[in-house]
């Protein structure tokens, strides 16, 4: 089934990611489980393209037919120049909420893994997560290129009150004056998980740091497959 979104407010996020609130036109709930993307379909030229985006909201109580994403600009890419470019007002047409990349409870800590715009649906999950009064600890580890490409920061700010969450960023191409972490996402992992508190890890993002990841905890740090629950973007 079919729906049609407004486009209610653009936010530029980095250089490179624009976030977009939609809502519903039918005024219903969009009625996603945090970690679901959506399909949406562009106009492009004289066709219209499919492409999935991670919803990068926890459902809203006051407004559940309202929704973000965010978009990376890829330089040869058709639908995410044209999601670039809607204004506020504008229409388009989705399928979903879809897929299975969805928190499990597990009393067990858990770490999210992301680089760029694999955090939406890791935001939606802790976003919802946090909500709750008691559950387990749960830290992100978010990899970017340098500091401007820091997608959330604010956010991140107001769940540093929690004393359940952490947050770590690394950078690959950080300023001189960067006093944080490093490097790539992988070569963090070792030092930042304890494999005998059996986390779970969700990890998101291009699937070359996905597979590097994956790679890591089991081969590595003896992770089971069942500890490991991932989405690829390319
Ligand atoms: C389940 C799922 C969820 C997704 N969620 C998001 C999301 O929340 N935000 C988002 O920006 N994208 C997301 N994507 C990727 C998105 O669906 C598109 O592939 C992307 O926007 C490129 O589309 P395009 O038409 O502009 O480029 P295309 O012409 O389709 O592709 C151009 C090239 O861009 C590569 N590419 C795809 N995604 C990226 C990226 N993020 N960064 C750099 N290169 C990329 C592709 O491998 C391809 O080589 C998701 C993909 C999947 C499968």
């Amino acid at each position: 089934m079919t729906r049609q979104l407004v486009v209610l407010e653009t936010r530029t996020l980095s250089p490179s990611v624009q976030a977009l609130v939609f809502a519903c036109v039918d005024g219903a709930p969009l009625g996603h489980v945090p970690g679901q993307w959506v399909n949406l379909h562009v106009n492009v030229a004289d066709r219209v393209e499919k492409r999935a985006y991670s919803v990068a909201s926890s459902p809203n109580p006051a407004h559940p037919e309202r929704f973000e994403i965010a978009v990376t600009r890829v330089d040869d890419g058709s639908v995410s120049l044209a999601l670039h470019a809607l204004r506020v007002g504008a229409t388009l047409t989705m399928d979903g909420p879809h897929g299975f990349f969805t928190r499990e409870r597990h009393a067990t800590p858990a770490l999210f893994v992301a680089t760029g715009t694999g955090v939406c649906p890791l935001r939606a999950m802790i976003e919802a997560e946090l909500g709750e009064v008691t559950g387990p600890k749960l830290a992100l580890l978010f990899g970017c290129r340098s500091e401007a490409d820091l997608l959330y920061r604010e956010q991140y700010e107001t769940w540093r009150s929690h004393s359940r969450f952490t947050l770590h960023v690394t950078l690959s191409q950080p300023s001189a004056a960067w006093q944080g972490l490093r490097g790539y996402v992988q070569t963090h992992l070792a030092t930042l998980i304890d494999p005998a508190a059996k986390p779970h890890v969700y990890v998101c993002g291009l699937s070359r740091m996905v597979s590097e990841v994956r790679r890591t905890l089991k081969d590595e740090l003896g992770f089971a497959r069942q500890q490991i629950h991932s989405e690829r973007y390319d």
